[in-house]
């Protein structure tokens, strides 16, 4: 039976797991981290997991892993924006050794969406938008049932689409990206106060802004379905979904657009764990899982 060692690496904090072919997490262990040279603690982390399983008798036959982006392709390496220790880190080649799995990396947003269409909120769907709406804003798409890579790997990074004209001055150089504006470091920027304190003028905002991204990306791909997960679009609860709903509707107006819809991710707490599974068991799971 396949057993994956699921691996997300964020930048507040990490989680590994270990994941069977159904999607149950047998396995899990988080570590808090400062996101500068983490490293030495996900390594560590990943050594207490897998002694636990080892006690438990459960073997992981292949490793995957979920990471903040940009990352080159397969994640030979990466440069997450959130974690300024890590420039250009083999992550791949790093995790293989050490593991001494088949090690497959994924954006985590992406990772994400394969989770989702897997056993989450998007199961069964061919064509849809996945979102994290967290301290920073992601995404990936699934399109004719193919996870979208792209060009460098980077497909989905929906959380630099320009929402604001001029707006906001974002860290990737740009202005108004979504990122800028709806992610929660920038709404806490903005308000004074975590996300979690948001009035309610600011969570309709979010809401109206992450919606208007939902549209544009539906329109240019034909995209009936966006599930969004993540703290901060999962805290502001049903406002929240209501007002990006109003937005879809108003911008997605022409014919195969229409009527495209937003729904909060399935996986919840789990999404990460599952999603970085999905990223290694993709080949003996559900057929849209099988194209890389
Ligand atoms: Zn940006």
């Amino acid at each position: 039976m396949a057993i994956a060692l699921a691996v997300d690496i964020g930048g507040t904090k990490h989680e590994v797991g270990l994941v069977d072919h159904a999607g149950h997490v047998l396995v899990r262990e988080r570590e808090a981290t400062n996101g500068d040279l983490p490293w030495p603690g996900l390594s560590a982390l990943i050594d207490r997991v897998l002694a636990i399983g080892r006690g438990e008798g459960i073997i992981p036959t292949c490793c995957g892993a979920g990471c903040g982006g940009p990352m080159e392709r397969g994640g030979t390496t990466v440069t997450p924006l959130n974690i300024p220790g890590w420039r250009r880190f083999p992550l791949q080649r790093r995790l293989a050794e050490h593991t001494q799995l088949p090690t497959t990396i994924e954006n985590d947003a992406k990772a994400l969406a394969l989770g989702e269409g897997w056993l989450g909120a998007a199961a069964g769907e061919q064509d849809y938008l996945a979102m994290v709406v967290s301290t920073g804003v992601g995404g990936g798409v699934v399109l004719d049932g193919r996870l979208l890579h792209g060009a460098s790997g980077n497909a989905g990074h929906v959380g630099h689409i320009v929402v604001v004209p001029d707006g906001r001055r974002c860290s990737c150089g740009s202005r108004g990206c979504l990122e800028a504006e709806a992610s929660g470091t920038s709404i806490a920027a903005i308000t004074g106060a975590p996300a979690a304190a948001a009035p309610a003028a600011m969570v309709e905002r979010v809401g109206t802004l992450v919606g208007r991204a939902v549209a544009l990306v539906a329109i240019v791909l034909d995209l009936p379905l966006a599930v969004i997960a993540g703290s901060v679009a999962l805290g502001f609860g049903a406002p929240f979904f209501t007002a990006a709903q109003c937005e879809i509707d108003r911008l997605a107006r022409i014919e195969f657009a229409r009527g495209a819809t937003i729904r909060p991710a399935g996986l919840g707490a789990d999404g990460p764990l599952i999603g970085a599974a999905a990223v290694a068991l993709r080949p003996t799971t559900s057929p849209q899982m099988t194209a890389r």
